[in-house]
């Protein structure tokens, strides 16, 4: 009785599990679980929230009617949970899905109480917008979850069939969005068939402008079949796109990052500098990009600085031989050849079959006569 008359709790965006449930998802990148919340109310007077992760079966990411449907079975008339005050079964008073939506910046909250369902959208702190009810909406949040459900099982061995099979599923749901196509472009690129991710990726050309995570996608998937190929003309595409990502985002370290990696690749290393500088700011991309930046000073004459570059980076990973040799290497171009060899020795004398490093010590010596 009390149950029917009362909704659910108003919707609060300082609420720790929407917040933990966006961090995480920021986190990640990615997603299989969403999480669903049931209100309930007990006759020990015990009424509120209890939270549980609810996986979503296969066909709730159907189309947004599945979604509806899954969720008003979940919260069928007779449904009960335990009460975790006094234990007892305690009926439900509603469901509160969140669904963290990528394309929206904001969680998208499907709400059931009392039999009737809304869908409500939470971008960042502010107020909980009341959306109208509409399939686009839910279409959206769908083809988020299906994308990062994708990202999610991509990342798990022996999943990568399934995880096209989300993306496919996306691309179907919303073919005017960018990204599952730019997701299969991606996939196929890895798995080495370029026919299949140039057409994904062309699919993706097609409605990329104006949102700059699919142009900076799009731009260094682009870079890398140009630079595969030599390819100047899909070069200069790659490009535009992530000049379109820079104004649409200035200094995004990851636009930066493309930019660098497609200049220092095609031996335009003056050019790679500012945005490697960028690039390196960010901690997921230091590493690798200090490592092109120390190569792109070395080239344009500046080995002092290349070797301060590389003293960095073998401090930042003492166990790193790469970062190790280059130090070495860089070190001898600065002009301290017989440090350089001390150098290349010690790592030799602690691993005595890395060849790498013996073709650097050799190559040094050579370079003495
Ligand atoms: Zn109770």
């Amino acid at each position: 009785m009390i149950g029917a008359l009362m909704p659910l709790a108003i919707l609060d965006s300082t609420n720790t599990l929407l917040r933990e449930r966006r961090e995480r998802a920021r986190a990640l990148g990615n997603d299989l679980v969403s999480q669903g919340v049931f209100s309930l109310h007990c006759s020990c007077g015990n009424c509120g929230e209890d939270p549980l992760t609810a996986a979503f079966p296969d066909l709730a990411t159907q189309d947004a009617a599945a979604l509806v449907a899954f969720a008003t079975a979940q919260c069928a008339s007779d449904a009960r949970r335990r009460c975790q005050a006094c234990g007892k079964a305690a009926p439900l008073d509603g469901l509160r899905l969140h669904l963290w939506s990528q394309q929206r910046n904001g969680d998208g909250v499907f709400e059931l109480a009392n039999g009737i369902s809304r869908w409500l959208f939470c971008a960042d702190a502010a107020a909980p917008q009341v959306l109208a009810a509409g399939d686009a909406l839910i279409t959206t949040v769908l083809c988020d979850q299906l994308l990062r459900a994708g990202s999610f099982l991509n990342g798990l061995e022996g999943r990568e069939e399934d995880a096209l099979a989300l993306w496919r599923r996306a691309a179907a749901l919303m073919p005017q969005a960018p990204m599952p196509s730019i997701a299969l472009g991606r996939a196929a690129l890895l798995a080495g068939d370029e026919a299949a991710a140039l057409e994904h990726l062309r699919n993706a050309a097609a409605c990329s402008d104006g949102h700059a995570p699919a142009c900076r996608q799009l731009g260094a998937l682009l870079g890398e079949l140009a630079l595969r190929h030599r390819d100047g003309e899909l070069l200069n595409r790659a490009l535009d796109w992530l000049d379109q990502a820079l104004d649409l985002e200035p200094g995004h370290p990851a636009t930066s990052f493309a930019l660098g990696r497609i200049f220092v690749s095609s031996g335009n290393m003056q050019d790679a500098l500012d945005h490697l500088a960028v690039a390196a700011t960010h901690a997921p991309l230091a590493d690798e990009a200090e490592h092109m930046r120390g190569v792109a000073l070395l080239q344009l004459g500046r080995a002092d600085e290349a070797h301060q570059v590389f003293e960095r980076l073998a401090l930042r990973h003492p166990q790193d031989a790469d970062a190790l040799r280059m130090r070495a290497w860089t070190r001898a171009k600065s002009g301290d050849k017989a440090g350089a060899v001390q150098e290349l020795d010690a790592m030799l004398a602690t691993n005595p079959e890395d060849e790498e490093t013996r073709n650097f010590r050799d190559l040094l010596s050579d370079d003495e006569g």
